[in-house]
């Protein structure tokens, strides 16, 4: 699933849940339930083909993202910047933008915030630094993040199905 339906469903649930360590649970939690519904993420796109073709492709370690892949990984993180600006300018997560103690008092003192969107994203974080470095463990995590994702359904009910799960988080956060 895309990280920005990640992000806003994480926050919108870390908003009940003033514990930072329950909000990450429950962020953590929402990434998977999210990825095991069928959805549409450009997979099998992201990567370079190779890795889709040869038998090691299957493995977890360094590997090189496609054209594809970068353009949907930069596209993703542009709606999200942009929901953080909007956020920030209508004074939601950053009482006085731009001033950036006021925002550091603004984490601090909505930490479950943080550690939500924190938990939301990790196995997308982790997937990251493994095609990347090559680092992957534990093994068993990276299994897993995969396991769960293996029903597709096309682009667009696929991409309506997040869009529409990210509009309606960010109306449910910002009331
Ligand atoms: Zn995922």
């Amino acid at each position: 699933m895309l990280e920005t339906t990640h992000v806003l469903t994480a926050l919108a649930i870390a908003k009940n849940i003033s514990n930072p360590f329950l909000a990450f649970g429950a962020g953590l939690v929402s990434h998977f339930v999210l990825d095991a519904i069928p959805h549409y993420d450009f997979q099998g796109k992201i990567l370079k083909q190779e890795y889709y073709n040869e038998e090691k492709g299957g493995d977890f370690g360094k590997k090189e993202f496609s054209r594809t892949g970068k353009i949907v990984i930069f596209s993703d993180l542009t709606v999200s910047l942009v929901i953080f600006l909007y956020l920030s300018l209508s004074g939601r997560i950053w009482p006085n933008f731009p001033d950036l103690i006021s925002f550091a008092f603004f984490l601090f003192d909505n930490l479950h915030l943080a550690a939500g969107v924190l938990g939301g994203v990790l196995p997308d974080l982790a997937n990251l630094v493994c095609i990347k470095t090559g680092f992957c463990q534990p093994k068993w995590f990276f299994k897993f993040h995969k396991k769960i994702q293996i029903v597709k359904i096309g682009i667009v009910p696929g991409l309506i199905f997040q869009i529409a799960l990210a509009i309606f988080s960010l109306y449910y956060f910002m009331r």
